[in-house]
């Protein structure tokens, strides 16, 4: 049974009414949808944010860029470019389908179910959201229960913007995903960890539903010898502690060239102690750790060892769930930290013999969300992109392919499968269907029996 408050039993069935009546069809609408949730992000700004503050305690900024202006860029360019994206592309035909025209149109899918992780609670939905609406569909929003504060606020704000005969917010945990998943969808979007993802993937096998997988894994970043050592330490630094690295695709781990070691850990405490102060635990910029249980789980990943050296960090607090910028140098491979995604602000630091040992280190692990690399040789950053393979690849950055809406956001293998983001968010929730129209007119009986020897001559000289 779903659980007290559990409200989605029968919403597919519910919301497919609504799309079937064909009440997401016409562009206007969809474009009129786009600019409610776009209303909803400005003017409930405030309580949102507080939202996020309760739940992962976020620096309001950090919040505010990651969450409400990212999503109303990918809202905005969903509904200033809907036209251009929805519009029919015009194909070629050989010349034994003429005279005839084809085009591709791309339809909506029908009724989408978008669940969500607890560490962008608002973006990750919404952003999906806004490619399930450009493409016409209905949808079903299911956050996280561990934001419970961001889940309420979209349960309560969603339906005052949007039309609620073809939008719906489910609250609630597992219970109330294992019986959204037992429901019919059109399309499963599905962001989260990679056990989870199997289970949904099973559920959409049941009745062949595609699906989005946006999970995580270890995102690599290799340091080369030539690299600029110490924007390197700088930009990695931000991406791994940003959110107390509770972020998808930030740096997982470093793999450093041996020669530039003890420069590149030097510099990470230089960028750590300028980002937060001496005491990190005061910096209003530095996160918390969502829940008691990762808590401990990071804490754990910490003190089992597995490294050399605790280079900076590993001071915690569990009543305020803190755990300090912490640095591991020189990490071993069997490592438990080098074992699981990390997904708190812990950076190990592995050293390389040079970049083509980094490059088979990388592959012979899951392939990550994303992979990056800092140097100065446009060879070394080629070596990286053609030789490894990764959702995407950052070359002297980190992180922030993510917020180039015209970039696919998605993984590979482990990591995911799909992409959304700018105009792949709207092919997702799309079906490309292939039109091929021709007269009637002229009606060649070439290819109807009886197939008699002239005809399959003349066959064989047309194809
Ligand atoms: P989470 O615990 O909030 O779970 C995600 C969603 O799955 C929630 O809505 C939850 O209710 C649902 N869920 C949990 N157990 C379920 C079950 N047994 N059956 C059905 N649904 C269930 O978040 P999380 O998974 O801990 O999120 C962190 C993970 O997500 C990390 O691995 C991270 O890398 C990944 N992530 C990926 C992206 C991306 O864009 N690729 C973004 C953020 C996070």
């Amino acid at each position: 049974m779903p659980q007290s408050g559990y409200t989605g039993s029968g919403s597919a069935e519910r919301l497919r009414a609504a799309f079937r009546a064909g009440r997401t069809r016409p562009l206007e609408w969809r474009i009129k949808q786009l600019r409610c949730l776009e209303a909803m992000l400005v003017e409930q700004e405030g309580p949102l944010i507080k939202a996020l503050a309760a739940d992962v305690a976020k620096p309001e900024i950090e919040g505010w860029a990651s969450e409400l202006a990212s999503t109303m860029g990918e809202v905005r360019l969903a509904r200033r470019k809907l036209k251009s994206w929805a519009k029919d592309r015009r194909l070629a035909i050989p010349a034994s389908h003429r005279p005839g025209r084809a085009w591709v149109h791309s339809e909506p899918l029908g009724v989408a179910l978008i669940i969500g992780p607890w560490n962008f609670p608002i973006q990750l939905l919404l952003s999906p959201l806004a490619g399930a609406i450009a493409a016409g569909n209905c949808a079903v929003i299911k956050p996280s229960e561990l934001a419970p504060e961001t889940s309420a606020a979209l349960a309560q704000f969603l339906p005052q913007y949007l039309d609620d005969s073809a939008f719906e917010v489910v609250e609630g945990g597992v219970e109330a995903s294992t019986d959204l998943l037992a429901q019919k969808w059109d399309h499963i979007f599905y962001t989260g960890n990679g056990v989870v993802g199997r289970i949904v993937a099973q559920a959409a096998a049941r009745n062949l539903t595609p699906t989005t997988l946006e999970l995580g894994g270890k995102s690599p970043v290799v340091v080369a010898s030539d690299a600029d050592l110490r924007v390197a330490a700088r930009r990695i630094a931000w991406g791994r502690f940003f959110n107390a690295g509770q972020v998808c695709m930030a740096p997982d781990y470093v793999l450093v060239e041996s020669s530039v070691r003890k420069n590149f850990v030097e510099e990470v405490a230089r960028a750590v102690a300028t980002f937060y102060g001496a005491d990190p635990t005061r910096s209003p910029d530095f996160g918390r750790i969502v829940n008691q249980h990762h808590f401990e789980r990071v804490t754990g990943l910490i003190d089992a060892g597995g490294y050399e050296r605790l280079a900076m960090g590993g001071q915690r607090d569990a009543v305020t769930r803190y755990i300090a910028p912490t640095v591991l140098d020189g990490v071993d491979d069997g490592a438990p930290v080098m074992a699981e995604e990390i997904f708190g602000p812990v950076l190990p630091i592995r050293p390389v013999r040079d970049v083509r040992e980094a490059v088979e280190y990388v592959n012979a692990r899951p392939k990550p969300l994303a992979a990056y690399v800092f140097t100065s040789s446009r060879d070394t950053a080629r070596l990286v992109e053609r030789r490894t393979s990764s959702g995407a690849l950052g070359v002297n950055n980190v992180v922030l392919h993510a917020t180039a809406p015209h970039l696919p956001f998605g993984g590979v293998g482990e990591s995911g499968m799909g992409s959304y983001h700018g105009r792949w968010g709207f092919d997702t929730f799309s079906h490309q269907k292939a039109v091929l129209t021709k007269s009637t007119r002229l009606d060649v009986p070439l290819a109807y029996p009886p197939y008699t020897e002239r005809k399959s001559r003349l066959v064989r000289r047309l194809l």
